[in-house]
């Protein structure tokens, strides 16, 4: 939109299956397989939280927008991942989802001023993520070189303090309890994470304002039950902490409500 064209988005798909933690010892490391064409290959690999995570497969998409998974792509990154490790046992999958590669025709990351006024960072494929520091790093040298303006933040947030309430130990529990009883009312029961957790996820810094953004933040809603216990308690938290409306509040992205309307209203009692 800023620039004339100069790339093409090729689009790849990957599926991913998400295990609970009792397949979390199937791997001790990340384990690779060669890698082809397609890219890196299926991975089998143990989260840091424990569980053990196996994908993604590489499906060539025109579609950008279409993070579905299929049952194809997930049959084929279970034949593949069997190859690293033969025995995982797929009923103890707790999800799965896909994620759309950024490739484009050129072999690399897209790093250029689109115009005088415009850095363009496109076609962050993988390994995307592992690099992101260092392109910020990049951009902010290119920003620069290019007359941005570089003023020192008077108040940076440099640490990010989060109370983990199951890592403490049972003194310093009770003693944050005793300071902030919100913290003695655990929310999300599969990885014991407190409302106090998810208060404080919600005036953080930077304040996610969806129950995925609390998920990500405060960890309610990653274990074996994925929201179905605590999704409800989240949203009325989330609610009360920011005063808006809990019809409005989203599960994730743009459409995804996640309640529709009232079903049941009191009505004044009148005696005859
Ligand atoms: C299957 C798969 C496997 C991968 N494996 C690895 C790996 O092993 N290692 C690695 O380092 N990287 C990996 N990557 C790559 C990594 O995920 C990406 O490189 C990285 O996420 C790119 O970061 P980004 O910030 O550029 O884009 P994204 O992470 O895509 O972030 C862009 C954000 O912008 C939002 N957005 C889009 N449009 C709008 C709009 N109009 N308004 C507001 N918000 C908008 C999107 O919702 C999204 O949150 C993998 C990617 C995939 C798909």
């Amino acid at each position: 939109m800023v620039a004339e064209k100069r790339f093409t988005i090729k689009p790849s798909r990957g599926d991913y299956y998400l295990m609970d933690k009792c397949e979390g010892h199937k791997a001790n490391c990340v384990l690779f397989q060669c890698p082809s064409e397609f890219g890196k290959g299926v991975l089998v690999s143990p989260t840091v939280h424990g569980n053990l995570i196996v994908g993604p497969n590489a499906v060539k998409c025109d579609d950008a927008e279409r993070v579905n998974t299929t049952s194809d792509g997930l049959a084929c990154v279970k034949a593949a991942a069997a190859k690293s490790v033969p025995d995982i046992n797929y009923r103890n999958a707790i999800r799965n989802f896909s994620g759309m590669r950024a490739n484009t025709d050129i072999d690399d990351f897209i790093i250029y001023m689109a115009n005088d006024h415009f850095l363009d960072l496109a076609g962050i494929k993988s390994p995307g993520l592992t690099s992101a520091p260092a392109i910020g790093e990049e951009a902010v040298k290119i920003l620069s070189e290019n007359g941005l303006a570089l003023t020192k933040k008077e108040n940076p947030v440099l640490t990010r303090k989060r109370i983990r309430f199951k890592e403490l130990s049972e003194s310093e529990k009770a003693a944050v309890i005793k300071e902030n009883p919100l913290y003695g009312r655990v929310i999300c029961r599969c990885e014991t994470i407190t409302e106090g957790e998810i208060v404080d996820a919600v005036h953080s810094p930077i304040p996610p304002c969806s129950v995925d953004g609390i998920k990500r933040r405060a960890g309610s809603g990653m274990g074996r039950c994925q929201g179905g216990f605590c999704g409800p308690r989240v949203l009325e938290i989330l609610a009360r902490e920011t005063g808006m409306n809990v019809l409005d509040i989203l599960k994730d992205k743009n459409g995804s409500r996640i309640l529709i309307s009232e079903t049941k209203k009191e009505e004044a009692f009148h005696e005859a």
